[in-house]
């Protein structure tokens, strides 16, 4: 993966100083991120930090309150979620949302109906995931959940964006499945994508990214490399608490650094 400098030119993706509301609430307020071609940026937070908002703005399925979206230079802010995925901007919403009934083939075909010309095909999924050929028939809501993420990700990948969102890769998954499906992470990128992610699991978050964001109550906490950030930085961002950066980890924190979160003990 690419690293950022600061002189890089021009970001393939910019979000200023983006504030959304549902309703009354407030859900991120002036948050901003710069994504650079060939980066893993990682959006992380605690449940309802305002992440899953921040990549459906993006993806243009809810309108900010204020702020701008930039991609490629263009303003993007007003244009419709599909033409934004005409444009090369296309999702992995959380929870999979595949078509249960259509099978894994046919899922693949929905995710190329609009496709930009690239180098990802059906075949060229089937590659990347060697079990999906033989399985190609079997309707999606009889397969795991590590398997229906994957074709999630191949739907996704079929429609040939250049920026990738990917919201909770590891939501209800077990930690092997997770590391097996960001094992792929690799073999995408080299095909020249450039990958926003969203993810509790702070420990995945940072194996992969080169930049990480934090938010907390749609606030940015906490940003920058993962290798300029201390562990106690990222506790304190990702939690408000001032004793984390003090760096006396709780249990809070051991959970943070074990892949699970205050949200996933408590469910
Ligand atoms: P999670 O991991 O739980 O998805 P998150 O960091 O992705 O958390 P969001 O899903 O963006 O957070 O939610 C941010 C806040 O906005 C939360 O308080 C949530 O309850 C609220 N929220 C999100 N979507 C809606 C919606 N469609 N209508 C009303 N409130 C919403």
């Amino acid at each position: 993966m690419s690293e950022r400098t600061d002189n890089d030119s021009t970001p393939l993706l910019e979000v200023r100083d983006l504030t959304v509301h549902h309703g009354q609430l407030r859900a991120l307020d002036r948050v901003s991120l710069r994504v650079f071609p060939g980066e893993v940026y990682a959006i992380i937070g605690a449940n309802g930090a305002g992440k899953s908002t921040l990549l459906r703005t993006i993806a243009g399925l809810h309108q900010p309150t204020d702020g701008a979206i930039l991609y490629d230079g263009k303003n993007m802010t007003r244009v419709r979620p599909e033409r934004r995925a005409i444009a090369g901007i296309v999702m992995v919403p959380e929870g999979r949302r595949l078509f249960g009934s259509l099978t894994v083939e046919e899922n693949l075909q929905v995710g190329a109906t609009y496709a930009r010309k690239g180098p990802w095909t059906i075949e060229r999924v089937y590659e990347l995931f060697g079990w999906m050929r033989d399985r190609r028939t079997q309707r999606t809501a009889q397969l795991s959940g590590g398997e229906q993420q994957s074709v999630a990700i191949g739907r996704a990948l079929v429609a040939n964006p250049r920026v990738l969102l990917l919201d909770e890769l590891s939501l209800g998954l077990a930690p092997v499945v997770v590391q097996r499906i960001y094992a792929m992470l690799p073999q995408i990128l080299a095909t020249g994508l450039t990958v926003l992610l969203v993810e509790q699991d702070v420990s995945q978050a940072l194996r992969v990214a080169s930049h990480i964001q934090c938010l907390l109550e749609g606030h940015t906490t906490l940003e920058g490399r993962p290798s300029d950030v201390t562990a106690a930085q990222v506790e304190a961002a990702y939690f408000g608490l001032a004793g984390a950066a003090a760096g006396s980890p709780g249990e809070e924190s051991e959970a943070l650094w074990h892949g699970s979160t205050p949200s996933s003990r408590a469910s």
